[in-house]
């Protein structure tokens, strides 16, 4: 992995982040921002707003990290690193992960609701529901562990009473995600004024997962 190439990624992520508060989905010190470099990660360190981070702020952590007595140094990674660590171990096809506060979904995840198959595009998650993984203290193993189990074949979840967290194969794709969700959760509760919701079948949402697998792909160019 070349100097240029970390630099360049550490930069990536500062963008993100302050992409993230752009798009509304996170202010001040909320949520945090991992990316897969060589056998470990680079994530955001803790309690840092946005517009504060600095290229050189962001923290590498192995992917092999066990305990915060290894993670303590002068520039603290983010008290959440043991889901992005988990998530990225996990996932091997995975090289981002972003974690939001974002209102709607966090609205949701106080419910302790899953976003159900309101519209097509929650099948963006890579299933018929985005899970709610159960509550359970900030920057614990126990969070993670619940986290990992929500993500079981989807690239969003939401954490009760604390917010949301989304993959992609790389930090673009993640944050898109993160703010898809949020969309969907502002539509759910927007629809459910008008009272309990219709939702898509099992068999609608088959179709739109078989679709999705092929969406966007432009066809190879003829020679
Ligand atoms: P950090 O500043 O430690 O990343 O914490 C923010 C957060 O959202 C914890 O869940
Ligand atoms: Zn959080």
């Amino acid at each position: 992995m070349s100097a240029a190439t970390e630099r360049a990624l550490r930069r990536d992520i500062v963008e993100t982040s302050l992409e993230m508060e752009r798009l509304g989905i996170n202010q001040g010190t909320s949520g945090n921002v991992s990316a897969r470099l060589g056998d470990g990660f680079l994530i955001t360190p803790s309690g840092v707003p946005a517009r504060e981070l600095r290229e050189d702020s962001i923290v590498w952590l192995s992917l092999d990290v066990a305990d915060d007595a290894d993670v303590l140094r002068e520039k603290r990674p983010s008290s959440e690193w043991r889901i992005h660590r988990d998530i990225l171990r996990a996932r091997q096809e995975m090289h981002a992960v972003v974690h939001t506060h974002s209102i709607a979904a966090t609205a949701m995840a106080i419910h302790g609701r899953d976003i159900p198959a309101l519209h097509y595009m929650v099948g963006a998650a890579g299933g018929d529901s985005i899970r709610c993984a159960p509550y359970a203290l900030f920057g614990t193993q126990l969070l993670s562990d619940h986290a990992l189990a929500a993500l079981q074949d989807r690239r969003a979840c939401l954490l009760a009473h604390h917010g949301v967290v989304a993959l992609g194969v790389d930090l673009a794709r993640a944050v898109w995600l993160a703010h898809e969700v949020e969309v969907l959760a502002r539509q759910y509760l927007l629809a459910c004024q008008l009272g309990a919701p219709p939702l898509l079948s099992g068999e609608q949402m088959d179709e739109v997962l078989e679709k999705f697998k092929t969406y966007g792909r432009r066809k190879e160019a003829k020679h």
